[in-house]
């Protein structure tokens, strides 16, 4: 068997990782690799009529259930939704957890997306990758002796430049399993993101999700199109519905072509 490897997804609120990784978190947990999804903020603000402890409680189960649905562990950091900010304390949490988890693949969202809570993740992340080698920092948590390599997660902002997708991945074979994941998130999928859904009969709530999200998550193979049928070959990439995208950050170690084979050896 191939050697393990272990992914570390930094998203700012429960429910990030599943949309954006979800796919490629499964097919990880399927090679026997291991997986951490990471919240920065406990979720707090996310709903129309309830917030605070019982929803950071609630959310926090949530995502533990939806990274067990793809075979992952899931981390929810006690800070309030709406309102990170990229403290030199995040940092250090950051690092500290990068050190404890010793991660081959780091990922979080561009510091260009739209929501601050993205925004900071994406900068307090990039703050920190280079940081975890230097012991000075954080002296209780060992440093690494290596940098990890570091990717951004999609969006399809513009400005200041769009997304470049250095990885594209195919996860039509684990659609499924990513929309178990996203059912996991009750208060997110049947109370906020769409509306209140206390009409949807419980047993027919998975379905109905799927005419939700899968019109959002389906632009982005048709937007890498040509890179899936370069990677995959032109029958398959042509086919390809739901694809994940990831972009490198410069400030992680170098994507070698030995790690890029390593990392994804989805490819014929
Ligand atoms: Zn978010």
């Amino acid at each position: 068997m191939a050697e393990s490897l272990r992914l570390l997804v930094f998203g700012a609120h429960p429910d990030d990782a599943e949309y954006l990784t979800g796919g490629l978190t499964a097919l990880y947990s399927q090679l026997g690799h291991k997986v951490l999804w990471v919240s920065l903020t406990n979720g707090d603000a996310g709903h129309i009529d309830t917030a605070g402890a019982h929803l950071a409680r609630r959310r926090r189960q949530e995502a533990a259930n939806a990274a067990a649905a793809v075979g992952a562990e899931s981390l929810v950091l006690d800070h309030h939704d709406g309102t990170l900010m990229p403290t030199l304390e995040l940092r250090h949490e950051v690092i500290r957890i990068m050190r404890e988890f010793k991660p081959d693949l780091v990922m979080a969202h561009r510091p260009n997306d739209y929501h601050p809570d993205h925004r900071y993740t994406g900068v307090v992340v990039q703050d920190a990758i280079n940081m975890v080698i230097v012991g000075n920092l954080v002296p209780f948590a060992p440093a690494l002796r290596y940098i990890p390599v570091m990717m951004y997660l999609w969006d399809h902002f513009q400005k200041p430049y769009p997304f470049i997708p250095d990885v594209v991945v195919d996860v039509d074979a684990v659609q499924e399993k990513k929309l178990d994941a996203l059912h996991c998130h009750t208060s997110q999928m049947y109370e906020f993101i769409f509306g209140k859904t206390e009409d949807i009969p419980p047993a027919e709530r998975r379905e109905w999700l799927r005419s939700q999200v899968e019109p959002d998550l389906a632009p982005i193979a048709n937007l890498y199109r040509q890179q899936l049928i370069e990677l995959y070959g032109k029958e398959r990439g042509e086919k390809v519905r739901y694809a994940e995208a990831f972009e490198v950050c410069e400030y992680g170690g170098p994507l070698t072509e030995e790690k890029r084979q390593r990392f994804f050896p989805f490819y014929s």
